[in-house]
């Protein structure tokens, strides 16, 4: 046979997937999250450059304008045009970088304004212009710099955002195709066979079982599904043999009434016919007896045993049933043997009357060349205790572990002693019903004694 390697639970497994695609999903919605938030930062970034770029242009502008007006008007309102452009300039200052350029800038086109207002000489103007140009040149220049160091960021975010998704994905659909595939040839593949089994068992293939491989889980169905189809396939044997018993029991007697009737059919001597009539009547109160053994299983089996249940005085109930055996046979004495005092058993007197006189029919029975039948009760270790023995056929001990079973006739008595082997199973499942146990002590050629042990209900008072 192939060692299989054990295979982890499929809970376990399960959980595992689920943990890998929830830290899958974690991981996504984190680095997401991240990168929007660096790309809004990058975009409101690359805003306020464009902005800074835009402002510093007009500033030039104003700076040109101012240069060559030579309205004081226009030179004024230009100057307070600069100011404004220039402190509005420094809102969109993002970088320490260009802050420091900006307030530069800001210093060069002061000393330029403040130069041409002054008058001073044309050329120190002209170098002031020139400084101030300069400034604010190198915060476009600022600017510009920043928006595509931005813009590169923007562009390396935007790889990795790639590369995280594209390794998500591929993750993701390879975990979904491994599941699949584990579930199509592991998992199922169990599952279809238990199901495949149950059909069969279904179907009437009593013989049918799954395969118990797989995961736990799946052997364990497995094996339940067998252990139940064992249970059903034993039961529905033990009712066939049970059936084939029923039907053997009563053809015998059937048989013989068949004979016998066939026998009056012709002209027979009045002695004859006594005798026929005789095996005619023996006959069918073999049958009904059977019958009877027949309901009280049947009740049984259905769970129907229905007890009535009271307080009775076992010493009482045995004697009165052991005497209706002492007028039946001078061949076989009743000795009753009954404790002084016994406690009350709680019980149903006719169930327990009807186990009585089985095991005092029997103990007659199979003492065919006659003996003292002992029949007493006692109690013992909470327990009162009803025996009933005889010095007749005996049992060995394979037998006695046997006659408790249904149909069950063994040694020599089988063949020349009439019963039908429901006897012991009725006593049995009576005194089951009653919480108590039924053993036998048998030796072949030396009798049996049989003892039945109900539990205790307390101390009766003498009958
Ligand atoms: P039946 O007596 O109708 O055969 P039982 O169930 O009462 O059925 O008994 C089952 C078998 O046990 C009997 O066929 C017999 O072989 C054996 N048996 C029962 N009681 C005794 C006994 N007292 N002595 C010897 N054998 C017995």
């Amino acid at each position: 046979m192939i060692e299989r390697s054990p295979q982890p639970s499929l809970r376990k497994l399960l959980s595992w997937v689920t943990v890998l695609v929830m830290v899958v999903a974690l991981v996504v919605t984190t680095a997401l999250v991240v990168l929007t938030t660096l790309l809004h930062r990058t975009s409101a970034s690359l805003a306020a450059n464009v902005e800074s770029v835009h402002l510093a242009e007009e500033i030039e502008i104003d700076l040109l304008l101012h240069s060559r007006s030579s309205d004081l008007l226009v030179r004024e309102d230009l100057a307070g045009d600069l100011a404004v452009k220039l402190a509005k300039a420094a809102q969109f200052a993002v970088s320490a970088r260009e802050a420091a350029t900006l307030r530069d800038a800001v210093l060069r086109v002061d000393e330029y304004l403040k130069a041409s207002q002054e008058r001073r000489a044309e050329p120190e103007i002209e170098r002031l212009r020139s400084a101030a140009f300069a400034a604010i040149e190198a915060l476009i220049d600022i600017n510009i710099a920043d928006a595509r160091a931005a813009q590169s960021s923007a562009e390396r975010w935007d790889t990795q955002a790639n590369a995280l998704g594209i390794t998500a994905a591929v993750l993701l659909v390879l975990v979904a195709g491994v599941l699949l595939w584990w579930l199509r040839t592991r998992a199922f593949t169990p599952l279809f066979g238990i199901m495949r089994a149950m059909q069969d068992f279904e179907r009437g293939d009593r013989e049918a079982r799954a395969e118990e491989t797989g995961h736990p889980e799946l052997r364990d169905v497995a094996l339940r599904f067998n252990q139940l189809a064992s249970s059903v396939a034993a039961q529905r044997q033990a009712q066939m043999t049970f059936l084939g018993g029923v039907a053997h029991d009563l053809r015998n007697p059937l048989n013989v009434l068949r004979i016998a009737i066939s026998a009056l059919g012709r002209p027979v001597s009045e002695a004859r016919m006594q005798k026929t009539l005789e095996i005619v009547a023996r006959q069918t109160t073999c049958l009904e007896r059977m019958v009877g053994d027949f309901l009280d299983i049947a009740r049984i089996e259905a769970g129907d045993l229905e007890l009535k249940p009271a307080l009775h005085d076992l010493r009482k109930l045995v004697r009165e049933t052991a005497e209706l055996f002492i007028e039946h046979s001078a061949l076989h004495p009743i000795e009753l043997e009954l404790d002084a005092e016994v406690p009350l058993a709680r019980c149903d007197a006719l169930r327990v009357e009807q186990a009585v006189i089985n095991l005092i029919s029997n103990a007659v029975k199979y003492s065919p060349r006659g003996g003292a039948v002992k029949v007493g009760v006692t109690s013992a270790h909470g327990e009162i205790v009803i025996s009933v023995g005889d010095s007749g056929l005996g049992m060995n001990e394979a037998d006695q572990r046997r006659i408790f079973d249904p149909f069950t006739r063994v040694g020599l008595s089988q063949d020349s002693i009439p019963g039908c082997g429901l006897g012991l199973y009725i006593v049995r499942k009576i005194v089951l019903a009653h919480a108590g146990r039924i053993e036998v002590d048998s030796k072949p050629g030396h009798g049996s004694t049989f003892r039945v042990r109900l539990p205790e209900s307390g101390p009766g008072p003498a009958p």
